[in-house]
């Protein structure tokens, strides 16, 4: 669906924002753009929309650059939501949501029941809410209007430009998941960008790390942490687990049919750990020279995801 050739930006000609990056989105695909601040995350999501125009390569939409289409039409069917929602704070609820709309040219009545179905998509009662300023509602309130303000027009594709990063870690939490709800029944082509590795893990079908501009890799969570591509991924992953972890918490009881070849000691650390799960799905774990139970993949990236629970990784 989306399609990136060989994509540069340059914006002062001396070196490269987004360095030769191509990859493909498939339709409804939930893909989450990661790395550290400045390595192109943000370039990369506003040239899909042409807010940044490109230095070299080209961008297929549904087959079609994305240069080759009217302004207008490529904005109507790309939702955009940002950090920071710029809900316009005269205006109600309402009148926020229905910009799109008015803007297309629906008639008042299903302007009315859109915005209706929108605030319910929200999980916000329209009777109650319709009618509020921006400023009577919480952040995360105000956060889910903005999800749901640019879905106004339901275009295809929805740019999330980490959309949570400003919210406390419990609407946070919120929002992740009724995002992955929503996603589940409307099935948009969602490109996500966060900073937060935990975040990434928790929303995306696959995770594109990047780093100095170029892709370090694309793949699903779990290939990302049992099969690192480059010594950088290998680090970022590690340092943003290897913080708050530690095996004792992850134990589990063997099953009485499992048998396990191996058993790694209790108090071994994050990197011996993975390269276990790298090739099993889980690993026993001996204590004292004793089986005590057993530590799975699946558990490690339910860890992983629940950490966006206690703040992400880049702001403990
Ligand atoms: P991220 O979103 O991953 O933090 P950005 O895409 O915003 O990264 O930025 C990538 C690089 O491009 C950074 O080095 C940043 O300083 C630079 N950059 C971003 N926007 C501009 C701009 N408008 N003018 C000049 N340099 C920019
Ligand atoms: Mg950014």
């Amino acid at each position: 669906m989306i399609r990136f050739e060989e994509v540069s930006k340059s914006y002062d000609m001396s070196r490269l924002a987004v360095d030769s990056v191509s990859l493909e989105i498939k339709r409804g695909e939930f893909l989450v753009l990661v790395g550290p601040s400045g390595c192109g995350k943000t370039t990369t999501l506003k040239m899909i929309n042409r807010l940044i125009p490109l230095t070299k390569g080209t961008i297929w939409l549904d087959g079609k650059r994305i240069s080759d289409y009217p302004i207008h039409e490529l904005r109507w069917q790309i939702g955009y939501v940002l950090q920071q929602i710029a809900l316009f704070p005269h205006m109600t609820i309402e009148e926020n949501i229905a910009v799109v709309p008015e803007l297309v040219g629906l008639k008042k009545k299903d302007i009315r029941a859109r915005v209706t179905e929108l605030l319910e998509m929200a999980g916000l009662d329209p009777d109650v809410y319709r009618k509020r300023k921006p400023h009577e509602l919480s952040g995360g309130q105000q956060q889910r209007v903005g999800v749901v303000r640019a879905l106004a027009a339901d275009p295809d594709i929805l740019l999330m430009d980490e959309p949570f990063s400003a919210l406390d870690p419990i609407s946070r939490l919120k929002l992740q998941e009724d995002l992955l709800d929503l996603q589940n029944r409307i099935q948009k082509t969602i490109v996500f960008v966060t900073h937060d590795l935990q975040e990434a893990f928790k929303l995306g079908d696959r995770v594109c790390i990047m780093n100095e501009g170029k892709i370090e890799q694309i793949a699903t969570p779990q290939e990302i942490l049992t099969k690192p591509a480059s010594p950088f991924v290998r680090e970022f992953t590690a340092s943003a687990a290897a913080r708050t972890f530690s095996i004792a918490d992850h134990i589990e009881e063997i099953p009485a049919d499992l048998s396990l070849s191996f058993a790694i000691p209790i108090d071994s650390e994050w990197g011996p750990l993975l390269q276990f799960l790298a090739s099993e799905d889980q690993v026993a774990i001996k204590q004292d020279g004793q089986v005590i139970g057993m530590v799975t993949r699946k558990g490690i990236l339910h860890f992983l995801a629940e950490q966006s629970l206690k703040g992400g990784t880049s702001n403990e």
